[in-house]
């Protein structure tokens, strides 16, 4: 199942390429159908009819590497970001930290700002990833 390649809705919600904010631009998968795969302004028509003649398996594959990517490339932002929590705790040492500063850094992490931005950056090296490598696909 995938996430963002190849979702279609009644109305314009999400990009069927790349999952931003779609427009009204939309095609048309079969005569009747009710549902849609939507473009954005930023994904063309072309990417669109590419992403629906993909199967299932195409599009989990490339759903699949593409966050693989974006998980390396956000990964050293989520390191620091445990690391300076841990510092911030006054954990240096991790054979000396226990079960319970564990759940303290764990809430520090997850309550984290620095967490949302990781968030959010994932997400939008994820969606022009997705907009890149659809766009490519041969
Ligand atoms: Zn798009």
């Amino acid at each position: 199942m995938t996430a963002i390649l190849g979702l279609k809705t009644a109305e314009p919600v999400l990009c069927g390429c790349c999952g931003r904010y779609s427009t009204s631009v939309g095609a048309v998968e079969a005569p009747g159908m009710s549902e849609v795969l939507w473009s954005c302004d930023a994904c063309k028509v072309t990417s669109v009819l590419k992403v629906l003649g993909m199967n299932t398996m195409k599009l989990d594959k490339l759903e699949s590497d593409t966050i693989g990517k974006v998980v390396k490339e956000v990964s050293a932002d989520l390191v620091e970001l445990v690391l300076t929590s841990m510092w911030e705790t006054g954990s240096t040492d991790l054979t000396k930290v226990d079960e319970a500063r564990m759940k303290v850094i764990a809430a520090k992490v997850t309550d984290s700002l620095m967490l949302h931005g990781i968030a959010a950056k994932m997400l939008v090296l994820y969606s022009n990833e997705l907009r890149r490598v659809v766009a490519i696909d041969k």
